[in-house]
């Protein structure tokens, strides 16, 4: 049984720029952001909400090809700082880079009880044909659900896009130009919206203590590159990332399985990665399934170089555990091992 439509709930929307908060310029046509303060005006539709809805505008707005990890630290500071003050917190923004800015903020946010919505749009909220006010408003909704003992119903960070919810750090994005921009391919999705919003509980992650204090881990390592294999690369380019200066762990992109090239030269450059203590993370190329480095000897080689498989993690998922992890730990053997195991929700092992 469940009360989404708690009278004393507030909720915070952050704006941090992207098309969601923009509107045609008259005189010039271009799109321009509107001031931010003034959403109840842009979308009237949230006046109905009987919980309370404040804003927060980033300044500067960045369209979010411009993300750094220093934006997602001012994220984590805000919402570590406002936590208290609000049952739930929606982020607006921009779509090109949402699944890395919600796979970062997933690890970020330790012990979170509240839901931590990522959202954006296709289409600008004051354009005709806006995806922006429904995904908005069902966020607001989202967010805003409890349950009967009060506790949000979805604790987690998430990205709401065109009626679903998905894991924050389960989602990435799969088309530029429809309105179903977002999947999650290999996890379900928390909750659907139709008629109806239905969450599916067992697929929802709820922290260990569940009115424990939120915290928050602002320290990110990312000395982190990525390599995709294709078929022509050339020893120069897999030496320079593999062995380049500075790098301290590369997310490999294989093929299917976890299948890489069996070339020796390919295989020594990968060996003497890991000898130097570099950490090498195996993703797949794939949009859905997982990386299993025992099914052919084209990946059991990478294993056998101490490559670490990364099971079904997504790279914007695989990109932001790292960044977490080697900012927390020194020690990269102890990074190894937290890689393989699943931290919140983002790898199923
Ligand atoms: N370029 C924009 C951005 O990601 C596109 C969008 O908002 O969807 O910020």
């Amino acid at each position: 049984m469940r009360n989404p439509f708690d009278k004393s709930s507030a909720i915070l929307l952050i704006y941090t720029g992207g098309t969601i908060g923009m509107k045609e310029d008259p005189k010039t046509q271009a799109l321009v952001p509107f001031d931010f303060s003034q959403i109840l005006q842009e979308v009237p539709e949230l006046r109905k909400f009987s919980s309370r809805i404040d804003s927060y505008t980033f300044d500067p707005l960045i369209d979010s090809s411009d993300v750094e990890p220093s934006m997602w630290v001012k994220l984590a500071q805000l919402i570590r700082d406002k936590y208290d003050s609000y049952d739930g917190f929606i982020v607006l923004h921009g779509t090109d880079t949402m699944a890395y800015s919600a796979s970062a903020l997933s690890f970020m946010l330790d012990n979170l009880g509240k839901s931590v919505i990522f959202t954006g749009s296709q289409l600008p909220v004051g354009s005709l044909r806006t995806d922006g006010k429904e995904n908005l408003v069902s966020a607001v909704e989202i967010a805003t659900a409890k349950n009967m003992r009060g506790n949000a119903i979805v604790p987690e960070v998430s990205i709401f896009f065109n009626s679903q919810l998905m894991r924050g750090n389960r989602a990435t994005k799969v088309n530029s130009s429809s309105f179903d921009a977002f999947r999650s391919p290999n996890y379900p999705t928390l909750a659907d919206a139709g008629i109806n919003i239905r969450y599916h509980d067992h697929a929802i992650h709820y922290p260990p203590i569940l009115h424990g204090p939120l915290q928050i881990h602002t320290t990110l390592d990312t000395r982190v590159a990525i390599l995709k294999l294709h078929p022509g690369i050339t020893e120069q380019v897999a030496r320079n990332v593999l062995l380049g200066a500075g790098i301290r762990a590369v997310i490999l992109e294989t093929y299917g399985s976890g299948n890489a090239i069996s070339k020796p030269w390919f295989l020594d450059i990968v060996k003497e990665s890991a000898a130097s203590g570099r950490i090498i993370l195996n993703v797949t190329q794939c949009l859905a399934g997982e990386v299993d480095m025992g099914l052919y000897a084209t990946g059991k080689a990478l294993n056998d170089a101490g490559v670490v498989g990364g099971c079904d993690m997504t790279t914007e998922g695989a990109l932001g555990k790292l960044f977490y992890l080697m900012g927390e730990y020194s020690d990269n053997e102890k990074v190894k091992a937290l890689l393989a195991k699943n931290l919140r929700g983002e790898i199923s092992k």
